[in-house]
């Protein structure tokens, strides 16, 4: 806890309580793949929403740094309640808070205060990785808009309220550009034309649904267009600086299962005994213990460091985002995979933490930029230079940069 001011350590200790609850029902809610309201209900009552909400919205207005000290608390106990706490203080909510009208921001605010966690709504059967691909459009009618297309791989899907849903917006045949729409559903029913098709089932953090929406003639009024300064020219690139946020949200959540899993083998190395002695002072796992501290330490000095490197726009730096995020998520599978080695056949066991942890770390690597297109993003700002996905893109940068 070393740096942390009196109101950090308090933070922490509030945490701590509700780690405690969360880590007691994480087996549960892994079993039954239901997401857990009882959890949320106690990180409400517990202040752990909307951490980052300014005063003004009725939030303490804590720092993303703050947020991450929770979410790694929270992550150690019960992942799916660690990337409760990320989307209700990132992602969406960073973007809204960002570049939403007042109104806007009031919308999300109320909501993510009572326990909304928002959804995200981005990519798409076709487009993955190349997410500027989508093929889910916003056509203007009259005085709002009106979306068609699908998601896929919508965290939340079915039991979030807020979306922030992007799509590519036409007026009169016309493209525009990638624009955000905000979309509220009741509770009891949805919107017209946004419809929950399917839940994925999935790996890991079982308690969090992951699903397949759709969008039929889905009507969105003008006032909830989420439009950031610059417009929709270069809407899509500032509203993906929030990702930033969401980024290092992820790297925290995967910090946290790498520090759950290696306390728990530590605990397990100090007490099972073989051949006489605790296990713990064989060579052979002092060096897989030290390799995970190790691993661990250096993704804690990542992800802190991005965490607090909030910049004008209010969201992290976007290269200490991306290495933050490639070193905690490797880091993760690499060090949960160890810890359960260092358990033997009862980590293997179900009956035990460490196979759910170990599940629940795989995601990180994938969600939010994979491993692979991360890197490249850190390579494009080492060198400086715009590195092209697409086959005609170095030639198409060329004809731009000559004209
Ligand atoms: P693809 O893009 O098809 O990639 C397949 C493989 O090719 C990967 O290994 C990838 O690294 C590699 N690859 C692709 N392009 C390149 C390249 N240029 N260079 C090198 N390698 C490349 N999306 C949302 O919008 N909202 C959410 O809430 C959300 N939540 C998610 C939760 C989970 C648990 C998961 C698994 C995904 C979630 N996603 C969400 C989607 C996620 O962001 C995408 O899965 C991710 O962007 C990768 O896209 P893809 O799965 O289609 O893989």
């Amino acid at each position: 806890d070393d740096g942390l001011t009196q109101d950090q350590q308090a933070l922490l200790d509030r945490a701590r309580a509700v780690a405690e609850a969360a880590a007691a029902q994480a087996a549960e809610t892994d079993r039954t793949e239901q997401y857990p309201w009882p959890m949320v209900a106690r990180m409400r009552d517990a202040g752990l929403m909307g951490l980052t909400i300014p005063r003004e919205w009725g939030g303490p207005g804590l720092t993303y740094f703050d947020a991450a000290l929770v979410i790694e608390e929270l992550s150690k106990a019960c992942a799916v309640c660690g990337r409760i706490a990320v989307e209700s203080n990132m992602g969406a909510l960073g973007a809204i808070m960002a570049y939403g009208t007042a109104a806007q921001k009031r919308i999300a605010a109320d909501l993510v205060l009572a326990g909304d966690k928002p959804a995200i709504c981005i990519t798409e059967p076709g487009a993955g990785s190349a997410a500027t691909e989508m093929a889910t459009r916003a056509d203007r009618r009259g005085d709002g808009w009106v979306i068609n297309g699908e998601k896929h791989w919508i965290t939340g899907g079915g039991i979030s309220r807020l979306h922030l849903i992007f799509a590519r917006a036409f007026e009169d045949g016309r493209e525009l550009g990638i624009g955000g729409f905000l979309v509220v559903r009741s509770g009891e029913r949805d919107p017209a034309g946004l419809v929950i098709h399917r839940r994925i089932p999935s790996m890991g953090l079982k308690g969090m649904p992951e699903a397949e929406i759709r969008f039929r003639d889905l009507r969105v009024a003008d006032d909830m267009l989420l439009a950031p300064p610059g417009g929709f020219a270069r809407g899509f690139g500032k509203l993906m600086d929030a990702y930033n946020g969401q980024r290092v949200g992820a790297a925290t959540v995967a910090l946290g299962l790498g520090a759950g899993a290696y306390e728990r083998a530590l605990d397990f190395a100090r007490t099972r005994h073989q051949f006489g002695r605790p296990i713990a002072e064989f060579q052979g796992l002092g060096w897989m213990l030290a390799d995970m501290s190790i691993r661990l330490e250096a993704s804690r000095a990542l992800v802190w460091r991005a965490a607090r490197s909030a910049g004008p726009n209010g969201f992290p730096d976007r290269l200490a985002a991306a290495q933050a995020k490639v070193m905690a998520a490797d880091a993760a599978i690499e060090v949960t995979n160890a810890a359960l080695q260092v358990w033997g056949a009862a980590g293997y066991s179900r009956e035990n933490p460490m196979e759910r942890i170990l599940r629940d770390a795989r995601m990180f690597a994938i969600a939010g930029g994979t491993a692979q297109v991360l890197r490249t993003q850190v390579a494009e700002q080492i060198l400086g230079r715009k590195l092209p996905q697409t086959r005609d893109g170095f030639l198409r940068q060329a004809a731009a940069d000559a004209g």
